[in-house]
């Protein structure tokens, strides 16, 4: 066996304490280091060599069995950090002929195991990430790419994608599997709908570049495909010229009818270049609303604070104005965030719900919820409401409300106490809201954690689901991708 050991060993780098894959027991099902692989009974002999490195040891694969809800935890048996494209198409080539289950890792910020895969291999994105090429209107992009990394690179050369996610930490990869909302969306539309190409290994592990003109079912399926046609290996993402400075306004209201429906008229009238709004505590027990907008200006041309604030009926003397770069607009959470780390409310349970909501019914899902909702029920948490232009969101896995605008309602909750008991109850609290939303119209934003029932599968993509199916069938046969979503 020894000739068969240097054969089959495919150390291609060290890592302090991982330990390497050298190969696959195909009659025990198990993967063998190079330690342990005189003992393995009948070695895969189409073990693909790897450019990266497929992960055995505990640290790796504990790490993979996490993710930013910390909620769910499956252990996967090995975990790839590709060193190439051509890695994941032999891994998933691999896996395909083993009947291995595989999911892509972005930064795993889904909350409730949606990148993760018990007893399969974790396809770990960031080794993948390297911006290929910027030109005037895109750019070519790795999967693995976080957006924090593209804007680091666009900006200082004038160019920005025209929507950006709020938290730029995640990956391209990860975003275009889901949707992208943020701030801009509701002028440019979601991430999905500002990429112009994608390179996907699918299911088959064939390595298929796709647009709206060339393979457009297999474009169609993979952007907010949450994962179940194919891995998103490289992206081609629209940019425009970024403006060089943002003034952020706040002000807040004490009704959510008049919020609501100045939310609704701004973008409409499309005087800001962002908006977004929050429900924060008074202070008494219940809640107001607080818009947060930004208008672009270039030094010299400063906005009119006076225009843009006319007309609208928050609480006389709330209003505030702040000027700063675009890019500390764009990146304007990382010192929240950086604090929240450092504090600990990173690690808490997040047992979050984000749901999209038709704008006829918003009034009376949000005005019911926090009617009820206390500041312990989010754990302090930021409670989002703002709304978006339905027809801009063309990707059609992209499941969100029939209705000309609808708005994001979520409430991402810090579980405290961090107990078993406490994230129960708050996940039967989000399955009761999903519920609720669902009556009304709404839909489902799926990086969350609300259980889900094959049924409620089948209802989230009406009058799609037949071709999610048939997509499925034709790009994933032997349904090896992303179970973790629980979707088949
Ligand atoms: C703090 C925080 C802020 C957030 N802010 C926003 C926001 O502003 N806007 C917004 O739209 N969403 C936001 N989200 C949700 C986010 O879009 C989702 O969490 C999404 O999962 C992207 O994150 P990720 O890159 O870490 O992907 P992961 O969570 O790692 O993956 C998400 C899903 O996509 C699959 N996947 C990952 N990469 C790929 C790939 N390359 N190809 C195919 N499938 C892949 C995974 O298997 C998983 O099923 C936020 C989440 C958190 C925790």
């Amino acid at each position: 066996m020894s000739g068969e050991i240097s054969r089959r060993t495919f150390l291609r780098g060290t890592m302090a304490g991982a330990v390497v894959i050298a190969g696959f027991d195909a009659s025990l099902r198990s993967w063998v280091s190079a330690a342990e692989i005189d003992r393995a009974t009948a070695l895969a002999e189409d073990f693909p060599s790897f450019d990266g490195m497929l992960l055995l040891d505990d640290a790796s694969r504990a790490a993979a069995a996490d993710d930013f809800g910390h909620l769910v935890h499956r252990q996967p048996l090995a975990v790839l950090k590709p060193g190439s494209v051509s890695d994941v198409v032999k891994l998933v080539q691999f896996a395909r002929r083993n009947n291995i289950e595989v999911a892509a890792r972005g930064q795993a910020h889904s909350t409730q195991g949606q990148s993760q895969v018990e007893a399969g291999v974790v396809v770990d994105m960031s080794t993948l990430a390297t911006v290929h090429e910027i030109n005037p209107t895109n750019a070519l992009v790795d999967g693995g790419t976080r957006w924090l990394d593209l804007v680091t690179q666009t900006i200082p050369q004038g160019l920005t994608p025209p929507t950006l996610v709020d938290f730029l930490e995640l990956t391209v990869g990860g975003t275009l599997s889901l949707g992208g909302i943020g701030s801009q969306a509701f002028r440019f539309g979601p991430n999905v709908d500002n990429v112009l190409e994608l390179q996907v290994v699918t299911g088959e592990g064939e390595l298929v570049t796709c647009s709206a003109t060339n393979n457009v079912a297999l474009f169609d399926a993979a952007r907010s495909g949450l994962g179940q046609f194919g891995l998103i290996v490289r992206a081609r993402v629209r940019l425009i010229p970024a403006p060089p400075n943002a003034r952020l306004y706040h002000a807040f209201y004490s009704s959510l009818p008049a919020f609501l429906s100045d939310t609704e008229t701004l973008i409409d009238d499309g005087r800001f270049d962002t908006v977004q709004g929050f429900a924060v505590p008074d202070g008494a027990g219940g809640w107001l609303f607080q818009l947060e907008t930004a208008k672009y200006f270039s030094p010299g041309n400063e906005p009119n604070d006076a225009s843009l604030l006319s007309g609208l009926a928050f609480n006389p003397g709330t209003q505030t104005a702040q000027d700063m770069t675009y890019f500390d607009y764009l990146n304007r959470l990382a010192p929240l965030i950086a604090f929240l780390r450092q504090i600990g409310v990173w690690d808490l349970p997040h047992p979050w719900v984000n749901l999209f909501v038709p704008a006829a019914n918003a009034q009376t899902l949000i005005g019911e919820t926090l009617a009820t909702l206390t500041v312990d029920d989010v754990g302090q948490g930021p409670i989002l409401i703002y709304p978006f232009n339905r027809e801009l969101f063309r990707a059609p896995f992209f499941r969100v409300p029939d209705s000309r605008h609808f708005f994001v309602f979520s409430l991402l909750r810090n579980a405290v106490p961090p107990t078993p008991e406490r994230v129960a109850q708050l996940i039967a609290a989000n399955r009761a809201l999903f519920e609720r939303a669902t009556m009304l119209g709404g839909k489902r934003y799926p990086f969350d954690s609300v259980p889900m029932t094959k049924h409620d599968w089948q209802k989230h993509y009406q009058p799609l689901w037949g071709k999610f199916v048939s997509a499925k069938r034709h790009f994933d046969p032997d349904e090896i991708l992303t179970p973790g979503q629980g979707i088949f």
